[in-house]
């Protein structure tokens, strides 16, 4: 196939990864970010198979766990960086109920991939309040975000055009398929909320979902595992830990509030007393969607112009495969699944 020009509007998780599956496929890349990133820059940037709260493996996890890992490794040896970083998750059960649960789904085919076997010392774990035990699961990590939206960045821009600015829609002809004049073979928007403003795009249903942390520092707290109820403790290193998360539907305001700094260190006191100081407190939006499932495809009156969004809060555990899937769709004609796919949301379809 002959080399594309690609433009891509949006450099959070979604536009990264799709710009490095183009560019592993040869083509050429503009890359455009306002330069003000209200999620993926934010996020905790954890990956997670099990939802604790229903005690189910995340959507399609056999599938996403094992690209990701890959695509992330693979993108720290090209990046020569280190952002992907495996940690235990330590679940700290809330009811006797939820313990059974776990210890008959470990004892599962479907599940034995994603959780210990429980031990004596899961039961009588005494580094965080434990009432009915805990449980560890198996292949969690964190993305190291900062590192991995700078060093991911610097990387495109050593062989290909990335631009700080904020897309003016005027000036893209979509019948055409120009921008400012340039003509591109596909462009493709990864602006995550701020969708809003599109003009081709902005009827789809992405909700903005507020989200707040908060980053501590305490020498008593454990620092080689995540410990999880009620909130998630993520030690980042030198005995600094990031804590969270809120969650507020319908809102575009990514101010930080008293309301979600009260919520997060009443939740910390469910897992620990430890002393520790509050270094800083940070809130984005997720673009999350009602069906729980990302918006993805081409519009229906250009083909040249293409949505990834709808990540939610989990856009660091779907984005690379799911970027896959959209270039093959692109560059291959292969068709989306309907579960991702916004044809979806068009009658009859
Ligand atoms: C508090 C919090 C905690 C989270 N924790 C996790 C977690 O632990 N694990 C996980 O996987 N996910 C987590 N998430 C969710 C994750 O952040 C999102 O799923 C993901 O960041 C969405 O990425 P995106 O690239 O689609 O959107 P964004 O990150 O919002 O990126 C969109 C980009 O588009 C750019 N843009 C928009 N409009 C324009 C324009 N007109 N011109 C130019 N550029 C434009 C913006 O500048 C921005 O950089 C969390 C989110 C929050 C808020």
């Amino acid at each position: 196939m002959e080399q594309q020009k690609i433009l891509i509007i949006g450099a959070g998780i979604s536009g990264i990864a799709i710009a490095k599956h183009f560019i592993d496929r040869g083509h050429s890349i503009t890359l455009i970010d306002s330069g003000i990133n209200r999620s993926s820059i934010i996020a905790a940037g954890m990956i997670n198979p099990i939802v604790f709260r229903r005690m189910t493996k995340s959507w399609r996890v056999d599938e996403f766990l094992p690209y990701l890992e890959s695509f992330y490794t693979q993108f720290e040896k090209e990046c020569n960086e280190s952002f992907f970083i495996p940690i235990t998750i330590r679940r700290m059960f809330s009811t006797e109920q939820e313990r059974s649960l776990w210890i008959e789904r470990q004892n599962t085919e479907n599940f034995k991939d994603y959780i210990f076997p429980s031990t004596e010392s899961d039961d009588k774990y005494d580094a965080a309040f434990n009432q009915f035990g805990s449980g560890r699961v198996k292949r969690s990590a964190y993305i190291s975000t900062s590192i991995f939206l700078e060093s991911t960045k610097k990387w495109i821009s050593q062989n290909h055009t990335l631009i700080t600015d904020t897309i003016n829609y005027t000036n893209i002809d979509p019948a055409q398929s120009t921008y400012n004049g340039n003509v591109y073979d596909h462009i493709i928007f990864c602006e995550g909320v701020e969708v809003r403003n599109n003009p081709w795009f902005q009827n789809m249903p992405i909700n903005p979902t507020q989200g707040e942390t908060l980053t501590i520092t305490s020498d008593s707290i454990i620092d080689n595992e995540s410990l999880n109820r009620k909130c998630f403790i993520l030690p980042i290193g030198n005995n600094e830990f990031k804590v969270g998360s809120t969650y507020v539907w319908d809102t575009y305001n990514s101010d930080i509030t008293v309301a979600g700094r009260a919520e997060i260190e009443k939740n910390i006191t469910y897992l620990t007393a430890a002393p520790y100081t509050v270094i800083d407190q940070n809130a984005g939006i997720r673009p999350t969607t009602l069906d729980r499932r990302p918006l993805i495809g081409t519009h229906p009156s250009f083909s040249n112009l293409h949505l990834f969004n709808g990540l939610g809060a989990k856009g660091y555990m779907l984005a690379p495969l799911l970027a896959k899937e959209m270039v093959e769709h692109i560059l291959d004609g292969k068709l989306l699944d309907k579960e991702i796919s916004i044809s979806r949301l068009i009658k009859n379809k």
